[in-house]
């Protein structure tokens, strides 16, 4: 048995690499991609939000245009990878339909998730889309990415996209059931390892070198990733997804290599934006705003009655009192000068201060910390 129980985590991110969902003829392996998605259906039935991260798009559309993906440039790559990326989603798109699900798909840049404004807005999609019943399909947006600001491999999106919405559990499907103490492929001595409570240097280097091939990102990218998700409060698994409905075989405490979480979700984005140095700017909250916030609420425009400083969206800003006790901080959805046209304003009003749609709150309560005061 393994040491990791899937049924304990609610929000799921599933990575699926290249070799698991293409054929060598650089084509979908349908019956496998057809049984995943019945693991997803179930999942889903027991109460599980799933987000899929899934390669592909290269391995597809390469062959489809006649691409060596080995000797091809960047741009190459990219075209391939907007050719096959269709392909991809659409197979994904069939096999969920299969069980009377929708997918969407979702294209992200390394700065969606590392500017903190393209980042709200990748959440706040990534969010609706899960409230709305739909599975995202995530792929890094290969077309406009360039050489220096690739992800490199989908381990390290996946590992993003997790730490984004907060998920419970990062589940990396590969080639191999984890992690071994050397490279089993070459060492027969090699023993696997169960679980990760750190990520020490010498977990790091029983992963290897990392491989910079697209669709190749090998152990070392995953312990990465994990070392990312853990850190976000996400346990991390490696499973294998060479077997068919691999999912089933993990609920059912198949073997695998779980890196647990330090602390949990909410507790890792507090810590972060406790320990933000640079803070733009203050909003002053009427008293029904502090009891709301106090509840676990997020910041309604209606509940602001004094904007200070000169900020913007995604940035960090102090809250206080109407004494002026500074009760907390988080990161502003709206700018400044929005801010400040909207302060005491009802939800509903906002499409008519601003003369554009807005979004219905002033700061979420996933990215607010309230400070202890005694
Ligand atoms: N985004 C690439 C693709 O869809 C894959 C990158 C990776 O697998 O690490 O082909």
């Amino acid at each position: 048995m393994s040491g990791f129980n899937l049924s304990d985590h609610r929000r799921l991110v599933v990575k699926v690499g290249s070799s698991l969902l293409i054929g060598d003829d650089g084509e979908v392996r349908r019956g496998w991609l057809e049984g995943l998605a019945e693991n997803i259906a179930t999942l889903r039935e027991h109460s599980h939000e799933v987000l899929v991260v899934s390669s592909g798009s290269i391995a597809i559309g390469s062959t489809r245009l006649g691409i060596n993906k080995k000797r091809a440039r960047l741009e190459e790559l990219q075209a391939a990878a907007a050719a096959g990326q269709v392909q991809l989603v659409h197979a994904w798109q069939e096999s969920l339909a299969q069980h009377r699900i929708a997918a969407a798909q979702v294209l992200l840049t390394p700065g969606d998730t590392e500017n903190r404004r393209r980042f709200l807005n990748a959440r706040g999609t990534l969010e609706k889309l899960l409230d709305h019943g739909v599975v995202p399909i995530i792929n890094e947006n290969d077309t406009v990415a360039t050489d220096e600001i690739r992800y490199g491999d989908n381990d390290r999106l996946a590992a993003r996209v997790a730490q984004l919405v907060m998920a419970d559990a990062l589940i990396l499907l590969s080639d191999v059931d984890g992690l071994y103490t050397s490279d089993p492929g070459s060492d027969a001595g090699a023993e696997h390892i169960a679980e990760v409570r750190k990520i020490t240097d010498e977990i790091q280097a029983m992963a290897g070198e990392t491989q910079s091939d697209i669709g190749s990102g090998g152990m070392a990218t995953k312990v990465q990733a994990a070392r990312i998700a853990t850190h976000a409060g996400c346990s991390t698994v490696i499973a294998s997804g060479v077997i068919e409905r691999p999912l089933e075989a993990l609920a059912a405490g198949g073997t695998c290599t779980v890196f647990r979480a330090e602390g949990s979700p909410a507790a890792a984005r507090k810590q972060w934006l406790a320990g933000v140095l640079e803070v733009r700017g203050e909003l002053r909250l009427d008293d029904g705003a502090v009891v709301a916030l106090n509840d676990g609420k997020s910041l309604l425009p209606v509940g602001v009655v004094e904007v200070t400083g000169n900020f913007r969206r995604g940035d960090v800003v102090n809250l206080v009192n109407n004494h002026g006790t500074e009760l907390g901080r988080g990161l502003a959805e709206y700018s400044s000068e929005e801010a400040t046209s909207l302060a005491g304003c009802q939800s509903e009003q906002i499409e008519a201060r601003l003369g554009y749609r807005g979004r219905s709150v002033m700061v979420h309560r996933d990215d607010l910390v309230m400070f202890d005061h005694d």
